[in-house]
This record gives structure tokens, C-alpha cells and sequence, in this order.
């Protein structure tokens, strides 16, 4: 990639994470309509194609060496365009390796474990992108937001003190470290969407028939919450920015915005993997050659 393709790609990152240890208070330090000094669609169009180029060409070394998985974690407020970022960024790649997953209410037997283990078991194996459509940043999110959630979660009542979220971060932290230690890299992005553009996103799914089926009366319940939401989320980027899993607070009332940001973040980690076909060794070099001369042996004459 040429230098000022990949300075390019640095800026864009540098804009939107939360280097580690800083103190984030939400709505104040994030512009949720910042677009990186780029005028518009247009201008933005041919970089997010050539990101989704990059991005397929990596994938493939990725699966090939299998070696390292990607996890990317998305976390925004309803209608800030997860489900949107997932189609447009991830168009080019290949479906077999890519998993995602949208993690709900908890069932009754995902209640019966501690709270990491519905996302453990979904992370992605060697060679794959996965991407948590909320993630288990929920469990210090709307837990947080809706105390009742916390009380069906039945933890010993020794553990239902203050502390919880303090604990929780600590141990998310923890976990996020063991999985890039041991191959796995998250790529942390808070869709930031401002409560006026929201509202006029859920307007719409409320006017256009075919927008219906995106809206749910819920979703106006929980915009109620969108301080307390402010707050939480303040709070978890102050806490879970880490050296190993920084955030990245991605404005998204822009969509071409912030979908060009999110291709950025995943190409430059793929780049940073720098995955590489594996090549033979010796003994599977002469097993290549044999095959080869069979193969040769039954061309028709
Ligand atoms: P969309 O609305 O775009 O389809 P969504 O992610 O909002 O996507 P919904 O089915 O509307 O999906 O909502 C899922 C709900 O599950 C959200 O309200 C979310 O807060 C809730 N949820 C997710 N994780 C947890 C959790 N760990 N504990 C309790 N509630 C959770
Ligand atoms: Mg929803």
C-alpha cells in the first residue's frame, strides 16, 4: 500500500479512538456528526471501495494462515446503523469466514452461567472475522441502565454490591488481553449517533412501510434512558480503552462516515497482522511433485 494511503488510513483512526487511561464524557467529547475534514459521499466513496479491496485481499491471507481471528465488537444506541455497517463494510468478503453475531435478551440457560460465557463461546476461530452485533459490553451497558437485569442475572448476593461494575471492567479488560495474547484482536467501535438524528431515523421507520419492521416501541422506551446511556458509555470508554483493545468512538451520523471508518479499522488491523500464504516445506514440496507427475501421467493423448 502506497505511504499516503496508509497515512490516510492512520488519520481517520487516530480521529476516533480513546487513547487509554483518558477520563470520556459523552455527548461533550465526540462529535457525533464530525465527518474528518471530508466534504461528502462522493469524496468518501472511492476510499471506502478501496478499503473494501484491501480488506477482501487480507481476509483471504487471514483464512489462509489461520493463525489469528478478528473479533469486532459494535456497540451503539438503536437506529445508529449497526446492522447497515455490517452489510456495507463486510460486501466484499468471503461468507465463509466471517461470523456475526446478534447477542439479545439473555435465555434462561445463558442466565444459568456467568455473563462472559454466551460471548466466549461465539468468539472467532483462527482465520475468521467475527463480529458481535452488541457484545458483552451490554452486560456493563444496559444491565447498568435497568438494574432489574442485574437482579435476574442471580449472583451471589456478596457480589451485588457497587463494586459490580468496577469488577466488571476489570475482568472484560482481562479477558480482551487473553485474546490478543493468544491470537484473537479486538476492534472496539461505539457507533456515536446524536439523540436528533436518532429521532429522525426512528421517524422514518415509523413513516416508510418497508422501514416498519426495523421499529419497535421498545426502541422509543429506551431513548427515555439516552443520559443514563450517555453515562454507562462514558464510563466504559474510560474504563475498557485499553493498550491491547482501544475504543474507537466512530460519529455515525453520517453513514458513509462512518462505514469508511470502520473498513479503516479493520483493514488496518489486517495490515498489522500482515497474515501470509503458508508455503510447503520440503517433504510437502516433493508431495506437491509427485502429485503433479500423476496428474501430468493421465493427460489424455
Ligand atoms: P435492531 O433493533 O437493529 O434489530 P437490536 O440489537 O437493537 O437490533 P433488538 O432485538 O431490538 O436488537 O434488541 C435486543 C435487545 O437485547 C436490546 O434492547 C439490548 O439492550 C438487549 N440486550 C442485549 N444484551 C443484553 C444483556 N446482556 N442483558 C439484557 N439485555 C440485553
Ligand atoms: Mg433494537
Amino acid at each position: 500500500m502506497p505511504d499516503d494511503e496508509r497515512a490516510q488510513l492512520s488519520r481517520l483512526i487516530r480521529r476516533v479512538r480513546v487513547e487509554p487511561g483518558r477520563k470520556v464524557t459523552l455527548p461533550a467529547d465526540f462529535d457525533p456528526g464530525d465527518t474528518g475534514g471530508i466534504a461528502g459521499r462522493a469524496e468518501a466513496e472511492p476510499h471506502l471501495e478501496r478499503g473494501l479491496e484491501l480488506l477482501a485481499r487480507y481476509q483471504d491471507r487471514l483464512a489462509a494462515q489461520a493463525t489469528h481471528g478478528v473479533l469486532l465488537v459494535l456497540q451503539a444506541l438503536d437506529a445508529a446503523g449497526k446492522d447497515s455497517t455490517v452489510k456495507h463494510v463486510m460486501r466484499g468478503t468471503n461468507p465463509a469466514f466471517v461470523r456475526v453475531h446478534s447477542f439479545k435478551v439473555p435465555s434462561v440457560e445463558e442466565l444459568m452461567h456467568t455473563y462472559l460465557w454466551r460471548y466466549s463461546v461465539r468468539i472467532p476461530e483462527r482465520g475468521v472475522i467475527g463480529i458481535f452485533n452488541r457484545s458483552h459490553y451490554e452486560e456493563v451497558l444496559v444491565v447498568r441502565v435497568h438494574p432489574e437485569l442485574l437482579e435476574r442475572q442471580r449472583l451471589p448476593a456478596e457480589m451485588r454490591d457497587p463494586d459490580v461494575w468496577r469488577h466488571r471492567f476489570e475482568e472484560i479488560n482481562a479477558w480482551e488481553r487473553h485474546l490478543v495474547r493468544n491470537g484473537t484482536r479486538v476492534v472496539k467501535v461505539f457507533l456515536h449517533i446524536s439523540a436528533e438524528e436518532q429521532r429522525r431515523r426512528f421517524l422514518e421507520r415509523i413513516d416508510d412501510p418497508d422501514k416498519n419492521w426495523k421499529f419497535s416501541a421498545a426502541d422509543v422506551r429506551e431513548r427515555r434512558c439516552w443520559n443514563d446511556y450517555m453515562h454507562a458509555y462514558s464510563e466504559v470508554l474510560s474504563h475498557t480503552s485499553t493498550r491491547w483493545a482501544p475504543w474507537h468512538v466512530v460519529p455515525a451520523d453520517h453513514k458513509w462516515y462512518s462505514r469508511l471508518v470502520v473498513s479503516a479499522l479493520i483493514v488496518d488491523t489486517l495490515m498489522d497482522i500482515d497474515p501470509q500464504y503458508p508455503r510447503p516445506s520440503e517433504e510437502e514440496r516433493r508431495a506437491l511433485a509427485e502429485a503433479r507427475a500423476e496428474l501430468e501421467a493421465e493427460q489424455p493423448s
